[in-house]
């Protein structure tokens, strides 16, 4: 995998960061909470996507084990499974 996934993803998790930072963290409203918990698991995801191209694993459908479209990782990064596994 070409280093510039990690710098793309490294500048995915230092905006979700960003915007964490900025969101109130108010136990009351609901809509605010939803939202927060969104952001934290997207960077979740970022996260764990980075901990995969360490290990040479990223990429790779963890359902089925075949190569995520590059299409569907440019849209969306962190993704762990293929299309088809995605939506069977
Ligand atoms: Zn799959």
């Amino acid at each position: 995998m070409p280093s510039d996934v990690d710098a793309h993803l490294a500048r995915l998790e230092a905006a979700r960061q960003a915007q964490l930072a900025t969101l109130p963290q108010s136990p009351v409203d609901v809509v605010a909470a939803a939202h927060r918990g969104a952001v934290v698991r997207i960077l979740e995801q970022v996260r764990a996507a980075r901990q995969r191209l360490r290990a040479g694993t990223y990429g790779e459908c963890a359902k089925c084990g075949t190569w995520i479209e590059p299409a569907r990782l440019e849209l969306r990064p962190w993704l762990v499974t293929c299309t088809a596994c995605a939506e069977g």
